[in-house]
């Protein structure tokens, strides 16, 4: 632990975000890695005569933002975490950085399943991080679940993510693609969640640079329109879900109408699109008759 003037912080501070970059960037940056929260800042900011302990020194977090500001790299993957609802899970660039948005996808479940106590036998499909199936195994401790991905490194970062959220092992991790390592599960899903990759190639093209040129592709692009994945994800859904099981996609803000159709034309009922906090159709589920 360091010890700097509460001054001679501020002025560091103010320095850094002249250079460029945002707020909530910098935040991020001192909070994981100096362990200086937004709401130190704040009290600081009051009360600037005193003194702040840091994890790391002034030297090493402006390298570190100035290798976030000339490369565009996300800050995220320079500290190796992230915050999604009440985890602190690892990142590296094998994983997609999980979004604000997809963090709804667990209270769907929520809604669906109120009782804690619930024993359901959930799948995650593409599970990068490890993030919403971590967060649904410690929501629901009775729970079995099992998280798959087509990536052996992003499954070896899931799974320190979850042993390091948790003394629980209600979570299994299996490589593969979609559905494919989930064979001996057939029919006994009560649900299946997956936010897969689902951009557009075009729109994929033209994403910014910190994202196109650091998350992985295969995280992201969906084919040429987007719904390549979800719809052999749909196609194979009914073998994997018992009777009146539950499926629950993310989606480009664009698909919800498309992934209705595709949820019909496979034979389910209760289809509903869910909204974002943008007012969004982000997610889209149905049940499996
Ligand atoms: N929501 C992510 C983005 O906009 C995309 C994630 C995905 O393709 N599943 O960058």
């Amino acid at each position: 632990m360091l010890c700097i003037s509460v001054e001679e912080f501020l002025f560091w501070k103010k320095k850094q975000l002249s250079k460029g970059g945002d707020q909530l960037s910098f935040a991020f940056l001192l909070d994981s890695m100096a362990g200086v929260s937004s709401s130190d800042i704040n009290l600081i900011t009051i009360n600037p005569n005193g003194i702040l302990h840091l994890k790391k020194n002034l030297k090493f977090l402006e390298s570190v933002w100035d290798d976030h500001l000339t490369r565009s790299c996300p800050i995220q993957y320079l500290c190796g975490v992230t915050f999604w609802r009440d985890l602190k899970l690892k990142v590296t660039k094998k994983v997609l950085i999980p979004r604000p948005e997809t963090e709804l996808i667990v209270d769907i479940v929520f809604n669906l399943f109120r009782k804690k106590s619930e024993k359901l036998f959930f799948a995650e499909l593409g599970t990068g991080s490890g993030a919403i199936s971590i967060a649904l195994a410690l929501a629901y401790p009775s729970s079995n679940g099992v998280a798959t991905d087509i990536e052996q490194d992003a499954l070896e970062i899931a799974n320190k993510n979850f042993i390091n959220s948790s003394k629980q092992s209600n979570l299994k991790f299996y490589c593969g693609n979609w559905w494919s390592p989930l064979e001996s599960f057939k029919g006994k899903l009560d649900l299946a969640i997956s936010n897969p990759p689902y951009i557009p190639r075009d729109t994929y093209e033209k994403l910014p640079k910190e994202v196109k040129d650091f998350e992985p592709k295969a995280a992201l692009l969906g084919g040429e329109d987007g719904l390549e994945h979800i719809r052999e994800i749909i196609h194979k859904a009914p073998l994997f879900l018992k009777e009146n099981g539950w499926l629950i996609l993310e989606n480009h803000f664009d698909q919800s109408e498309k992934v209705k159709k595709l949820l019909i034309e496979n034979e389910f009922t209760s289809i509903e699109i869910v909204k974002d906090l943008s007012g969004i159709g982000r997610f889209t589920i149905g049940r499996y008759k």
